[in-house]
């Protein structure tokens, strides 16, 4: 197996820290513990709303506490894993389009370079030189829409003194600034954490506004950048639906495997790996049937759950800033549902929302209507052909497609 990538080694991985299930990444690797001082955790939470009236804090315990890890030490331990199982590694090789003669993919351009294998395995990211460049007939999704990806920017700034203050360390600012998208605070004990993430591409001017604000309500942010300071994309939406064809996987942000709500990724990313290379290990094939059960497992597994989670968070995009400081103030949306996808859903729980959203039923029918939107959607994808052929799974793609609850409010 090969890898190309168009990057140095030494720059891969962005220069900031990230949530996810260290165990998955212990259990791909085989290692029994993380490199010293790459972790550590995270502050309790707080969600405040677009008009800053309301917080939700989440206060978390020793067990649930979250816990962050640096980029750079994670994608170490993956490559030289990688290495390890004799993965041949390019770098600075940069992938251009798939080789294809329409019906199968058998190989890639990389560099002006054609090169032949049996499975081309898509892990380019949200916009993947190879996905956009796949032929119509393979109807697989090219590009994401307004809405499926957030553009982000994130800087760690020098931390001046702190004492005295008593806030919740970490702070998520949803719709901030009447913005479509959110933005984060976090002070940490040697740096403060500033995430500035929209639906649409963030203009300099913008970033600089943000920070200069944070800073106001801030003070201890200094000036100096100590980490990150660069952009990124997240994906936000439902996977692919379609994900495979002959010769042919996608896997990670090329597949868009995050939850939407939060864009966490790396979890879903590795299990999809693992996923994927179980099933072409064990029926020793790449053909469309065989992939087709990756593809159909994966939204089994996980795929028909994170869809779920789309439609609510879409619902809010669509409601004006005011609508979503109704919600929160009247605990229409809760920290489970921000956090996860929807998951304190017993009636008692419902009930109550009822009672208190009702006192605006043109915001909270707009978010009813995401929950039950974002439930048919996840039954739409748990309904994925239990056996590939052409027919049944692009009638299939179809009907989840009109599951699909858009972005509809301009910017
Ligand atoms: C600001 C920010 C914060 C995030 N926080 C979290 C978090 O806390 N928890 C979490 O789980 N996820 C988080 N994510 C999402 C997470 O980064 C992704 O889901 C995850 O990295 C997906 O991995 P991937 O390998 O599929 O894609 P990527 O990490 O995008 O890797 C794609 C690789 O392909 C290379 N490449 C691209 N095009 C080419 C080409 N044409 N030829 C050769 N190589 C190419 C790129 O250089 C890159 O190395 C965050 C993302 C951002 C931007």
């Amino acid at each position: 197996m090969t890898l190309y990538e168009k990057e140095q080694r030494n720059q891969l991985g962005h220069d900031w820290e990230d949530r996810f299930t260290f165990d998955i990444l212990l259990d791909i690797t085989g290692e029994k513990a993380l490199p010293e001082d790459a972790w550590r955790f995270r502050g309790d939470c707080s969600f405040i709303s677009p008009d800053y009236n309301t917080s939700i804090d989440i206060h978390y315990t020793d067990e649930n506490r979250q816990k962050i890890m640096w980029r750079k030490p994670l994608i170490n331990m993956l490559i030289d894993n990688a290495e390890k199982h004799g993965v041949k590694l390019c770098f600075e090789k940069t992938v251009n389009y798939p080789l294809t003669d329409g019906k199968k993919i058998s190989g890639v351009i990389v560099d002006s370079q054609e090169i032949y294998c049996d499975l081309v395995i898509d892990a380019l990211g949200a916009f993947s030189a190879l996905r956009t460049n796949l032929p119509d007939s393979f109807c697989i999704e090219k590009s994401p829409e307004r809405g499926d990806v957030f553009y982000a920017y994130r800087a760690y700034f020098d931390r001046n003194d702190y004492s005295g203050e008593t806030g919740i360390p970490f702070e998520v600012y949803l719709c901030h600034s009447g913005e479509q998208g959110l933005s984060w605070c976090c002070t940490n004990d040697e740096s403060v954490d500033i995430l500035i993430g929209r639906i649409d591409p963030l203009e300099d001017d913008l970033i600089d506004f943000h920070i200069k604000k944070f800073r106001q309500s801030h003070p201890w942010t200094g000036n100096s950048v100590l980490h990150g300071g660069h952009r990124g994309i997240i994906p936000v939406r439902r996977p692919l639906a379609i994900m495979t064809a002959e010769g042919y996987a996608a896997v990670g942000d090329s597949a868009f495997m995050t939850t939407p709500m939060n864009g966490m990724g790396i979890d879903l990313s590795l299990l999809a790996g693992k996923l994927l290379a179980e099933t072409v290990i064990k029926n020793e094939s790449a053909s469309a049937q065989v992939l087709w059960q990756y593809n159909r497992d994966y939204h089994l597994l996980y795929g028909a759950q994170t869809a779920k989670n789309e439609s609510l968070k879409n619902s809010l995009l669509n409601l004006p800033p005011e609508g979503v400081s109704f919600l929160f103030s009247q605990r229409v949306v809760q920290a489970s549902d921000l956090a996860g996808a929807g998951r304190n859903m017993n009636i008692g729980t419902l009930l109550g929302k009822f009672r208190r959203g009702m006192k605006n039923p043109g915001y909270f029918f707009k978010v009813l209507g995401g929950i039950i939107n974002g439930a048919k959607l996840s039954k739409a994808f748990a309904d994925a052909p239990e056996v590939y052929d052409e027919a049944s799974v692009r009638n299939w793609q179809k009907k989840v497609q009109k599951q699909v609850l858009k972005v509809t409010r301009a910017k």
